[in-house]
Parts: structure tokens; C-alpha cells; sequence
């Protein structure tokens, strides 16, 4: 608050990193001062406690079995967190209204990245006894939540679904003319990030693809609505290959 009102700024002031400390013991209008861990809280408590509980919940999911079978230290620090949590909501949560248009496409996202639809590795691990093993009907590998999508995508069709989605919506909103195609600056990015498709599915977007496409449409707002259009199609080829396999998975559950 000192360095606000002092007008110092990053990086002149990095976050934990204080140019002018309050001495509490100097305060003397104020009754009382809060501390955390004997630290002195100079920042408003609401605001302290929003940062504190984003942070716990964040390193939650973060240490979780889950997550780490996908989210290894590269991915991580390759991952655009920021842009990736905004377009894993098609709203904010807090928002009073509800309605099934916003709340199916939640739900979808957040079994996916959490690998949480229930896959045949689920149904073994909670009925062993019927399921036998976690093999997929189809090609015999193991089947969690993006095996069960992209198992009968021999051709990387969805991927491709992605790419083309984003450089329409990101052609539409050019500020000026690329000198190469569009498509191909993706896929030049995501190849070299080793950004495969089921990053993409839980929709974690890596940095360069967010600079890419911002240095396109020089535009943060529509460089995520371009972002978001790309994520949408895919979400609906996935629910297409999802319900493809659920019925072949009904079929072999008959037959046996
Ligand atoms: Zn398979």
C-alpha cells in the first residue's frame, strides 16, 4: 500500500519484494494490525484472503495423483495458466445465473482435464471383479479420459479441427495481413512447444500460442475469443467421439 501510494511500481517492486516497509509499531490511529506467520499484512485483508485461498486451491489440484500423470514441469512452465483457466469457464463461476448451455460445457471441460468421465480405468478401479482390466473395447491400450477420445482419431482429425477453427477466428480478427498462412504458424508452434492433443483437450494453451495469435490480432479480448472458438469446436468433436465410443462401449458391455 506504502509502495502504491509512494507510486513504485513494478519491477522496481517485484511481488515480495517491498521498497517501503511499514513499521506497525508506528501506526498509531490504527488500534490493530493484522499479521500472518509474523509477517505484517500491507495490503487490504479481503484481497490477502482471496490470494491465500486461490493459492491453497491451486497447489491442491496441483499435487493431486491426477494431475500429475499429464502435468510434468515442462507443460507447466510451458502452459499460459492464465488464458488456460479463463477458457476452461465459458463464464465466470461466480455469475448468479445458471442455464444448461453454460453449465454442460463446464462440466465436459473439468472431466476431461481431471480424467474424470467415466472411462474403463474408472469403472475397473470401482467394479474390478466385472471390468477385468483398463484396457479400451477397441485397440486394447489403456483407456483414461483422452485415450477415450482420441482412440478412433487415426489422422489427427482433431487436431486439425483445432488449428483450422483458430486461424479462421484468428483471420476474421487480423489487425493486418500475415505473410504465411495462418494454420501453418500454429502448427509450427504447437510442434515445437511438443504441444499434443491432449493438452489441448484439457485446454491448457501454451505461451507461444497465445503470442502467436495476439501478435495476429494485436488484441488481448480477441486473441482469447479467437482462443475460445478454437477450444469450443474441438469440445464439440470430442463429445462426438465420446458419444461414438459410449455406444460402442454399450455394445461390447451386451456382448459379454
Ligand atoms: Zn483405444
Amino acid at each position: 500500500m506504502a509502495d502504491n501510494l509512494a507510486k513504485i511500481s513494478e519491477p522496481l517492486n517485484p511481488c515480495g519484494r517491498r521498497i517501503i516497509e511499514v513499521n506497525p509499531v508506528n501506526l498509531y490511529q490504527i488500534g490493530w494490525t493484522v499479521t500472518w506467520k509474523n509477517y505484517h499484512i500491507d495490503q487490504p485483508i479481503n484481497k490477502f484472503i482471496k490470494i491465500m485461498n486461490k493459492a491453497k486451491w491451486q497447489a491442491k489440484w496441483r499435487t493431486q495423483n491426477r494431475t500429475n500423470k499429464w502435468l510434468n514441469k515442462s507443460i507447466a512452465e510451458k502452459t499460459d495458466w492464465k488464458t488456460s483457466w479463463s477458457l476452461a469457464h465459458p463464464s465466470r463461476i461466480t455469475k448468479a445465473m445458471t442455464s444448461k448451455t453454460n453449465h454442460r460445457p463446464r462440466v465436459f471441460n473439468f472431466k476431461v482435464l481431471n480424467d474424470k468421465l467415466p472411462t474403463k480405468s474408472r469403472l475397473y478401479q470401482r467394479l474390478p471383479e466385472t471390468y477385468m482390466d483398463e484396457s479400451c473395447v477397441i485397440c486394447g491400450r489403456k483407456e483414461d479420459s483422452i485415450h477415450a477420445i482420441t482412440c478412433a482419431d487415426n489422422n489427427n482429425t482433431l487436431l486439425k479441427t483445432f488449428i483450422t477453427s483458430l486461424a479462421q477466428a484468428t483471420s476474421s480478427r487480423a489487425a493486418k495481413k500475415p505473410t504465411q498462412k495462418i494454420s501453418v504458424i500454429f502448427e509450427k508452434v504447437l510442434t515445437s512447444e511438443n504441444w499434443d492433443i491432449g493438452n489441448l483437450l484439457r485446454r491448457t494453451i501454451p505461451h507461444k500460442l497465445t503470442k502467436a495469435v495476439q501478435g495476429l490480432v494485436e488484441n488481448t479480448h480477441k486473441t482469447l475469443e479467437a482462443l475460445r472458438i478454437a477450444c469450443d469446436t474441438l469440445q464439440e468433436k470430442a463429445k462426438i467421439s465420446w458419444k461414438e465410443r459410449c455406444e460402442n462401449f454399450i455394445l461390447w458391455e451386451r456382448s459379454m
